[in-house]
């Protein structure tokens, strides 16, 4: 990560009321450099040469959370994800998520690439897309 990079990371904290702390920064550049959303396991592995504990960087992914510039999602294998939020905070179900069978690789969807219509007496959580959408297959390295 290059110093302005930092810079940039440690002003988007500052905005949202969070200390800008270096730990902070670092785990908010995983995961925009990651695209996807990641476990805490693997936010630990990307992050394991700049000496943090795993609880140090679980912290911060919780107050990242909190401060609304993550999402945290459960697709179905009880390990919390964490992805970066959208623009205008949206939630992380504006878009789907590929899960593969084999070996459990979560990759984002394209916006567009799946559509929700509601229907009449469709559930408001749905209509206000405030679900999570998951598709399950097989990915292109496992198939
Ligand atoms: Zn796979
Ligand atoms: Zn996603």
């Amino acid at each position: 990560m290059t110093v302005v990079q930092k810079q940039e990371l440690k002003r988007v904290l500052r905005e949202v009321g969070l200390r800008a702390t270096n730990a902070r920064a670092l785990v908010l550049g995983c995961l925009m450099d990651a695209g996807r959303p990641l476990t805490h396991a693997e936010v630990c592995d990307l992050l394991g040469e700049h000496g943090y504990d795993r609880a140090t960087l679980y912290r911060n992914l919780v107050d990242l959370t909190q401060a609304g510039l993550v999402t945290r999602t459960d697709l179905g294998d009880h390990l919390w994800r964490f992805e970066l939020a959208g623009a205008e905070g949206h939630h992380a179900s504006a878009h789907a998520h590929f899960v593969c069978q084999e070996c459990g690789d979560v990759s984002c969807l394209p916006d567009d690439s799946v559509s929700l219509n509601a229907w009449r007496g469709a559930p408001k959580s749905l209509k206000q897309k405030n679900v999570e959408i998951q598709i399950r297959g097989v990915c292109n390295d496992c198939d």
